[in-house]
């Protein structure tokens, strides 16, 4: 990236030709050193390519890359010039201006024109050249074009990774276990023997037999890997207010996934008679219509499950006593529009999952999450039996160098990134084929991706980062599922035994419920297995 401009600096008074003299040298010190400081390599640095002192107005002509950017280094120029004039000849700075403005650019990137400073966008041979409108000193002092030089730095990022969401690497993967694969899908027999009934897209109400088994998979994951590692319950919020995904960064990059939440413009019932009498006539209630007596969304319903963890220590200073600290949330469901993607339980728009959170010290933090990863892997292989995977994932936001690691071998985890863990799912076809896995969960550390914006310091100044996992149940179930089937017999002798802790309820089964005659038979043959 390079950024140009001419700067036009007004002076109170013209310039005696002695300091017009002095220009050269002035513009030698700033090229050979203040403009170059803060930058190792001289082409992120800036240098003014032209300068020309006449009257009372100097122009400059500079060329900078982006570690002084034009911004900072036309601030540096004015502090320059305002020491030695101010001090030789008692002129002072009246005006900064920054002109013709270009951000060039060497790659095809859109961006939106309604941004404020934006002038115009041309394209050409591959590179984008950004033309931004006159700043003024107060512009140039304001994060703003940091800012847009940080939304330009993603949106290239994001075009090196060529639309995907994250590079994959395996770590590590079980045995073969599986002999003969089931080959039906658990989700269809889920829904025919009527354990799980849909309510709307993506969205299930589960029957008290799933919602056992669902309950003894979490404590099964509670008991064997978040407890014995210390993690204390807390109860997050479900519904965030919209200043928490801006800090979080969830807003700007995942928009396209996440549900919002209104208030109701009023409290009091006698405004919203109309729409009452309409639909005690209509017996109907159009979208449009009740739109208009709510508010504009001012929550995002839980996406991630752990965004109030970082708000909660937002601008807190914490010592060494309550390092780490480590919490999980399992208090409510996440939701996430997933669009054309909604199959069964396993990719849903409402789903439950347990959050473990924790932050500390980097060095605690990356102990916490090998600790966690050991679990993981204890639960996957030795308690539940899964045939599984994990690998390293690295989303696109935390690639810094433009360089991402490929050789298995290389692979640092002790950075920012992501473990997920897999499951192959038979149904879907042979275990060679990638897209036949699912991810069931995942473990992160952050670096300081959020202790940053929301602040969280420690008392003698040391780093902070942050990690978090999550365990999304209905996914867990759904693998277990297809891997074992729905034999009690076939299932994993833990499982079991917590399975068979307290009495198994009743399905419902009624004149039409479930559905089928073919759900009817699959629901005795299930419920037959499960006679103990
Ligand atoms: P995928 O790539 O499969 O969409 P993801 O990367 O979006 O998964 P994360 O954002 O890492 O998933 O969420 C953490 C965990 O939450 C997942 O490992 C999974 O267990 C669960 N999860 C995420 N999205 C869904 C969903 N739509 N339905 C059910 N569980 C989900
Ligand atoms: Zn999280
Ligand atoms: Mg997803």
């Amino acid at each position: 990236m390079i950024l140009t401009g001419t700067l036009e600096i007004t002076l109170s008074k013209p310039l005696p030709s002695e300091a017009i003299n002095d220009m050269p040298k002035i513009v030698e010190f700033l090229n050979e050193d203040y403009l170059k400081r803060g930058a190792r390599r001289v082409e992120d640095a800036a240098t003014i390519t032209e300068f020309n002192a006449n009257l009372n107005t100097i122009i400059m002509k500079i060329k900078t890359g982006t570690k002084v950017r034009l911004d900072e280094a036309s601030l540096r120029v004015k502090n320059v010039l305002a020491n030695s004039m101010g001090n030789k000849y008692r002129i002072g700075i009246r005006k900064l201006a920054l002109k013709d403005v270009k951000v060039i650019l060497d790659t095809k990137i859109s961006i939106s024109l309604k941004l404020p400073f934006i002038k115009g966008i041309t394209e050409a041979n591959g590179k984008t050249i950004i033309e931004l409108t006159e700043l003024y000193e107060d512009d140039l002092k304001r994060p703003l074009f940091l800012r847009l030089m940080q939304l330009i730095e993603e949106k290239e990022k994001r075009m090196k990774w060529g639309g995907k969401a994250e590079h994959w690497v395996l770590l590590k993967n079980s045995d073969i276990r599986i002999q003969k694969p089931i080959t039906m899908d658990p989700n269809k027999i889920l829904e025919e023997i009527g354990w799980i009934k849909r309510m709307s897209i993506g969205q299930w109400l589960y029957t008290p037999p799933l919602t056992h088994l669902l309950n003894a998979l979490k404590k099964l994951f509670l008991d064997e890997v978040v407890k014995p590692l210390g993690f204390q319950e807390a109860i997050f919020p479900k519904m965030y207010p919209l200043e928490v995904g801006l800090k979080t960064g969830h807003l700007k990059g995942v928009i396209n996934s996440i549900v919002f939440a209104s208030l109701p413009k009023s409290y009091d019932l006698s405004e919203f008679e109309e729409l009452i009498d309409s639909m005690y006539v209509m017996d109907s209630i159009e979208p449009e219509d009740l739109q208009k007596y709510l508010k504009p969304p001012t929550y995002f319903l839980c996406f991630a499950q752990c965004e109030p963890f970082y708000w909660f220590f937002e601008n807190e200073i914490l010592d060494d006593n309550i390092l780490p600290i480590k919490w999980f949330d399992m208090s409510g469901p996440s939701f996430r529009w997933e669009s054309g993607g909604i199959h069964g339980i396993e990719r849903v728009i409402e789903f439950h999952r347990i959050e473990v959170v924790w932050l500390g010290k980097p060095e605690q933090v990356i102990e916490i999450r090998n600790k966690l990863l050991e679990r993981y892997e204890y639960f996957m292989d030795k308690i539940l039996e899964l045939e599984w995977r994990m690998a390293w994932v690295t989303p696109w936001f935390y690639e810094q160098s433009g360089v991402v690691q490929e050789e298995v071998k290389s692979i640092n985890i002790d950075v920012p990134g992501t473990i997920d863990f897999e499951a192959w799912l038979p149904y879907k076809g042979p275990r060679e084929d990638n897209k036949n896995w699912l991810e069931i969960g995942n473990i992160s550390i952050h670096g300081t991706k959020f202790t940053e914006p929301f602040r969280v310091k420690h008392n003698k100044g040391d780093i902070l980062w942050t990690g978090c996992s999550g365990f999304g149940s209905e996914r867990w179930l759904l693998a277990l599922l297809a891997q074992k089937g729905f034999d009690v017999n076939d299932w994993p002798k833990k499982f079991l035994e917590y399975v068979k802790a307290s009495p198994f309820p009743r399905s419902v089964i009624s004149v039409s419920y479930p559905r089928t005659k073919e759900g009817k038979e699959l629901l005795n043959q299930v419920i037959s297995k499960l006679n103990w």
